[in-house]
C-alpha cells in the first residue's frame, strides 16, 4: 500500500473551495454563516493541528452518483437555475448562474470521498460540510437540494464490500429525507434527536427521538446514550455516519435549543470514542449550524480528534 501520511494521521479532513456557498444572504437565509468552513478549515491551520496539503480535496459527485438516488425528473430541475430557485425559495442573480447546484455537487463530492476514506484509513474523516439530511429522492426541502449521506451510502455500498450503515442524526432537525430513502432498507438504520418532528412514516430501520427544546446537556446527553444503546441491541453496524449538527447550540441563531459548547463537544466525542471502540470507520458531516459563534462547536470536535 502506498504510505499516505508520513505520521499516522488520527483524522482526515475533507475540504476544497469549492464549497463556498454561491449565495447572497438575506432573507430566510441571512442566518448563513457562508465562511464557516474555510474559517474552520484556516483555525486548524494557524493553529498546527492540519497542513494544506493534508486536507482530502474531492472532485463534485456526478449526475451518475446522484440518479442513484434522486429521480431523473428532479435532476432535470437541478439544472435549471430558476427552478433551484424555486425548490430552495431562494434567488440567483441569473438564468446561467449554477452556482448553488455546483456548492451541492462539490460538498457531496466531499462527503463520498469521506465515506471511501474512513473505509481505506480505519480514522474518522471529517467533511466541512454536508449532512443535506431533508433531500428526498423528488424534492428539496430544509435547503437541502441533495441528500449526500445518501448518495454516499449508494455509492460505497457499490463498490466495496460494506452494508449495514448507521447514520447517527444529532442536528436540530430530523433526519426526514434519509429517513424516507431508506425506510424499505433493512440494512441501513437511521437514528435522529430533535427538537421537531417532520416525518414519522413508516421506516423499517430506524428510531426517533424528539426531545423538548430546552433539555439541559446533561439530559440530552444521556437520552442519546441509552437510545445508541437500544439502537445496538437491534443493529450491529460495520459502518457509522455521524451528522453533527450545531445547531442545538445555544448560540444558534435558528435553533432554540440551550446545549451549550462543553455539553456539544461530549456528545461528539461520545460519538466518536464509540465507533473507536467498536473499530467502525466513521464519517462525520457537518450538518446545520447557524449565526457567527456555530464554526466554534465542530471546530472543537475536529480538533479533538486532530491531537
Ligand atoms: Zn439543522
Amino acid at each position: 500500500m502506498i504510505r499516505l501520511f508520513r505520521k499516522k494521521k488520527k483524522a482526515i479532513i475533507v475540504f476544497s473551495s469549492d464549497y463556498q456557498l454561491g449565495l447572497s444572504t438575506y432573507g430566510d437565509h441571512q442566518t448563513f454563516d457562508i465562511y464557516k468552513y474555510q474559517r474552520i478549515r484556516n483555525k486548524l491551520i494557524e493553529d498546527k493541528l492540519l497542513k494544506p496539503k493534508e486536507i482530502f480535496q474531492p472532485t463534485a459527485c456526478t449526475y451518475a452518483e446522484i440518479g442513484k438516488i434522486h429521480s431523473t425528473r428532479y435532476i432535470t430541475q437541478l439544472k435549471d437555475p430558476l427552478s433551484v430557485n424555486r425548490l430552495l425559495k431562494i434567488q440567483v442573480n441569473s438564468i446561467f448562474d449554477n452556482s448553488v447546484l455546483e456548492y451541492y455537487r462539490a460538498v457531496c463530492g466531499g462527503t463520498i470521498k469521506a465515506f471511501f476514506a474512513a473505509y481505506r484509513y480505519g480514522v474518522p474523516v471529517f467533511n466541512l460540510g454536508g449532512g443535506f439530511h431533508h433531500a428526498y429522492p423528488e424534492k428539496a426541502e430544509g435547503f437541502c437540494l441533495l441528500n449526500d449521506t445518501a448518495i454516499a451510502v449508494k455509492a460505497l455500498r457499490g463498490a466495496r464490500p460494506v452494508q449495514r450503515i448507521l447514520v447517527i442524526d444529532l442536528d436540530y432537525h430530523q433526519g426526514n429525507g434519509t429517513r424516507y430513502i431508506f425506510r424499505d432498507d433493512p440494512a441501513v438504520f437511521t437514528y435522529s434527536v430533535h427538537a421537531t418532528l417532520w416525518n414519522d412514516e413508516p421506516a423499517i430501520a430506524n428510531m426517533d427521538r424528539t426531545v423538548n427544546s430546552d433539555i439541559t446537556d446533561k439530559d440530552y446527553n444521556a437520552t442519546v446514550a441509552e437510545d445508541i444503546h437500544d439502537v445496538l441491541d437491534k443493529f450491529e453496524p460495520e459502518f457509522v455516519v455521524y451528522i453533527a449538527g450545531s445547531d442545538p447550540y445555544e448560540k444558534d441563531t435558528l435553533g432554540d435549543m440551550k446545549l451549550s459548547r462543553e455539553g456539544l463537544f461530549k456528545r461528539n466525542m461520545f460519538i466518536a470514542k464509540l465507533c473507536e471502540e467498536h473499530k467502525w470507520p466513521l464519517v462525520v458531516l457537518a450538518g446545520g449550524g447557524y449565526g457567527p459563534d456555530s464554526w466554534q462547536i465542530y471546530y472543537d470536535f475536529i480538533a479533538a480528534a486532530l491531537k
